[in-house]
């Protein structure tokens, strides 16, 4: 689990997206982290693949595009 959220002395409630993988954590240049769906459009946008569950697998954009690489499939050779 890799969605945090924490309760401001103001009522409001931030959220922090950080990857499973290597531990980064996402940053929104606006005020997005106060929306965890907003925030997981805004990471998504930026490459992350984000699960809409706050405490789901979350990956940030390198990792998610090493996972997401496919597989060198086995070139198909015919004939010799
Ligand atoms: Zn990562």
């Amino acid at each position: 689990m890799s969605g945090h959220s924490y309760m401001l002395r103001s009522g409001a409630v931030e959220y922090e997206l950080s990857c499973d993988r290597c531990g980064e954590v996402f940053h929104c240049g606006d005020d997005s982290y106060y929306s965890w769906p907003v925030l997981c459009d805004a990471a998504e946008a930026e490459g992350w693949r984000v699960n809409p569950a706050l405490d789901g697998e979350h990956e940030c954009a390198s990792c998610a595009s090493i996972l997401v690489a496919p597989a060198r499939s086995p070139a198909f050779t015919c004939g010799r």
